[in-house]
């Protein structure tokens, strides 16, 4: 058994200073030196988990191979870490409160009154704790969601606090994250917004032993020496992040800043190896340094918020470095394309992803964005929804069933092409009731998809309620619509092509959620490099 350390990690002064993305860098320079780690989110609004939420509230959400849907840090997480996370990773105050309710209603807490302290933070600790007590990790990083000072952190804070004293001064310490703005008037970098936000987590009793300080300039010795005096912190534990190109650089500016260094010397673990970053910086260097550009169109309802769509745009970031290419997406609504604006809209792309979605809103611009790549042979990748829409325009447009559609969107339809599954009609809650995480495909001999993944046996990460109806199947295959993928056990449609195309391929399923730096995703890589032949042939 590992006798595991706690790093946590919260924000001062505004939200969005990219926590997850420093709790990941450093999380990769700990794993480059040979110690285990892993980073769980916890999130302090009361949903149970983000799989209800509107993406436009907080972004995609993000699915693990144990079926949870979760906050898209840990996407973050897998991307940079190559392992992956589960469940046990993301905490809301909701899921808290729901088992500290249910072990009330039990009659656990023997006619005690539940309280926030100690029953709640008990609870809260508990989780943080889950992951260390598997024994796998040396180190787990806990990142608290939200602001310091926030009413919903509260608890979490007080959480951290507790642990801190229970675990001691070498198995726990927080790294608190905050911004230092330049007053351009003034010329100068600020320390006040800091010092405040230090304060307001000192008053909850919890000190931080590092700073690392978000800045678009440079921070001088003098200003480190002014936070360090101000924020009880030794000079060498603030840390200056300054932006970067891109979120792949921060390891880097990381390990100059010697933030590894100064975790392991507050905890007390050894140096071991230096963090070498090779697989890494050849990444960098490849995405850094295209040879070409691709122009690919994302179809989908929530282009405004390009969180919306995050595995899938880092997928392409990972497949471009791969290909030496750099993907340039085109955020297109499904709700602007229209039969007659469509060819002008797409005409210069090379490749077209229609993306995930629920819901009838915009559909009508997603069939015609298949319609236009499959008839103009441009290489096409569906995902879920995306593969849905391809069916139905196949059918539509190809078998000639006018009004074919998914009973997502009519429940009437006389051709219901995707169906709800069988399991999932007497379904009445909207949460966590889909059909969600991994689950295992066998690819078909011969199949495109056979010759990407280089395997017949792959398994993928599912979110959906709706599926391919295997009653038209034959239909389709003897139109040249070919299911190449299934589901072995239930022989439910994984995925779909056109052998006919240069490249036509439709998934029930998202290869977005598995593609990281170190391991991209084959069918991204396969798609950007069809795309590319695409733009030197035409
Ligand atoms: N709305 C579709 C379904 O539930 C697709 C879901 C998705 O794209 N993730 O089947």
């Amino acid at each position: 058994m590992k006798n595991t350390k706690y790093v946590f990690v919260t924000g001062g002064v505004t939200s969005s200073l990219g926590k997850g993305i420093i709790a990941a860098s450093l999380a990769k320079l700990l794993q480059e030196r040979g110690y285990s780690v892993t980073i769980q989110k916890l999130d302090p609004y009361i949903n149970i988990d983000p799989g209800t939420l509107n993406p436009y509230e907080h972004g995609e959400c993000y699915v693990t191979d144990d079926g949870a849907e979760t906050d898209l840090d840990l996407g973050h997480y897998e991307r940079f870490l190559n392992i992956p996370t589960s469940q046990s990773n993301n905490v809301t105050t909701g899921r808290i409160y729901q088992s500290v309710i249910e072990k009330e209603r039990k009659g656990d807490f023997l006619g005690k009154t539940v309280q926030v302290i100690p029953h709640i933070t008990d609870e809260i600790k508990h989780r943080i704790q889950i992951l260390g007590n598997t024994g796998d990790f040396d180190i787990v990083i806990t990142e608290i969601g939200g602001t310091v000072g926030d009413i919903e952190s509260l608890p979490y804070v007080e959480s951290v606090r507790q642990l801190l004293w229970e675990l001691g001064e070498d198995n726990a310490m927080v790294i608190h994250l905050t911004l230092v703005p330049y007053l351009a008037a003034a010329g100068e970098l600020k320390t006040k917004p800091t010092q405040h936000s230090v304060k307001m987590l000192m008053q909850s009793g919890v000190s931080p032993n590092i700073l690392v300080c978000r800045t678009e300039h440079e921070i001088s010795d003098t200003i480190k020496q002014k936070l360090a005096l101000f924020c009880n912190v030794r000079k060498e534990n603030v840390i200056q992040s300054i932006d970067a190109e891109t979120i792949y650089d921060v390891p880097n500016l990381m390990l100059e800043e010697g933030l590894d260094i100064a975790v392991l010397k507050k905890l007390n673990l050894a140096h071991k190896k230096q963090p070498k970053l090779k697989s890494w910086n050849q990444f960098l260097t490849n995405f850094k340094n295209p040879k070409y550009t691709i122009e690919i169109g994302l179809v989908g309802k929530y282009v405004e918020l390009h969180d919306a769509y995050k595995s899938i745009s880092e997928a392409f970031i990972h497949a471009g470095a791969k290909n030496k290419v750099s993907v340039n997406i085109h955020w297109i609504h499904s709700e602007e394309l229209t039969v007659k604006n469509v060819p002008r809209k797409l005409k210069k792309l090379n490749g077209i992803l229609v993306a995930p979605g629920f819901g009838e809103r915009g559909i009508e611009g997603k069939i015609e964005a298949v319609k236009y790549a499959r008839e103009n042979k441009i290489p096409f990748l569906g995902i879920c929804l995306g593969m849905q829409m391809a069916v139905i325009e196949f059918a539509r447009n190809v078998l000639g069933l006018k009004d074919a559609n998914s009973t997502e969107m009519d429940v009437n339809t006389s051709n219901p092409v995707i169906d709800i599954m069988e399991e999932q009609k007497n379904i009445t809650n909207y949460g966590g009731t889909m059909r969600l995480g991994a689950w295992d495909c066998k690819l078909a001999e011969n199949s495109k998809v056979a010759k990407i993944y280089k395997t017949k046996n792959i398994s993928e990460r599912h979110r959906h309620r709706f599926e391919f109806n295997n009653s038209y199947l034959n239909d389709f295959e003897n139109s040249g619509m070919i299911a190449t993928g299934k589901n072995p056990k239930t022989n439910l449609v994984e995925v779909v092509e056109i052998p006919s195309h240069p490249w036509f391929i439709g998934v029930q399923y998202h290869p977005e959620y598995k593609s990281t730096v170190l391991n991209p995703h084959p069918l991204f890589v396969n798609f950007v490099k069809a795309c590319l032949e695409h733009s030197l042939n035409y």
